[in-house]
């Protein structure tokens, strides 16, 4: 996509097309508006420059005051397609509740499941060097820094009792791991992890059991006794 010269509507400099803050007076000019991929657009822009989907952004007035996390400012609360989110004008971070994110996430599922997109793991991106912990904006306890799916490489913010925290470009970042399968793969992996560890166990089951049939007949998965000796048979198992 072609980067154009637009002009700020505040101070009337000119800016970029991707930026999303005026360099010169900081007014905010793109705010979180695809109701596909939930990328930033420019205001006034019609179409996503992220997908190409129409634009579709409600500003819903009054509600309940949240400050951001980050910025401890009013944050505003939005209605991007039919996804209801909370976002702070200074940041550009946003706020989704816990039943929010879970439309997002089926939604997006179901999407990545029927375009059978390629994944991208996104391996550019750093992670924070200073890491922050920040307050949920409903219970002001400090929330807990997680790698969404575990291996999404997108940190978020989570209070498991009122949602998640995405800083600026984060939602469009999960949206996008989704929908190239992501959460498959996550569950894939963890799946592969549980048998691992089972085969290992049967393993050292069999091996304890070889050692002394006295406990062979035990409870599946149940730890051998003789833990040590087990260890060592082991060893010897895998050298062999
Ligand atoms: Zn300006
Ligand atoms: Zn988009
Ligand atoms: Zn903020
Ligand atoms: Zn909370």
């Amino acid at each position: 996509m072609p980067v154009e010269t637009l002009r700020c509507p505040s101070c009337g400099a000119g800016v970029l097309s991707d930026a999303t803050r005026c360099q010169f007076c900081r007014a905010g000019l793109a705010t979180v508006a695809c109701p596909f991929c939930f990328g930033m657009m420019f205001a006034g822009a019609k179409f996503c420059s992220h997908c190409g989907a129409k634009g579709d952004r409600n500003e819903v007035p009054g509600g309940e005051m949240r400050l951001c996390p980050r910025c401890k400012v009013g944050m505003k609360a939005a209605n991007v397609g039919t996804t209801k989110l909370l976002e702070c004008g200074t940041c550009e971070g946003i706020w989704v509740d816990v039943e929010t994110l879970q439309d997002i996430c089926s939604e997006r599922e179901k999407q990545a499941a029927v375009l059978g997109m390629p994944s991208h793991p996104e391996q550019g991106v750093a992670f924070e060097e200073k890491v922050r912990y920040v307050p949920c904006p409903v219970c002001l306890q400090l929330m807990n820094r997680v790698n969404f799916a575990h291996c999404s490489r997108v940190i978020v913010d989570v209070c498991k009792a009122h949602g998640t925290w995405f800083d600026k470009d984060e939602l469009r970042r999960t949206v996008e791991f989704i929908r190239g399968g992501g959460l498959e793969k996550a569950r894939a992996q963890q799946l592969q992890e549980i048998k691992d560890e089972q085969k290992m166990l049967e393993a050292t089951r069999r091996l304890n059991s070889h050692s002394d049939p006295m406990s062979y007949g035990g409870h599946n998965g149940e730890l051998p006794t003789g833990v040590a000796s087990t260890a060592i048979d082991l060893l010897f198992e895998l050298l062999r």
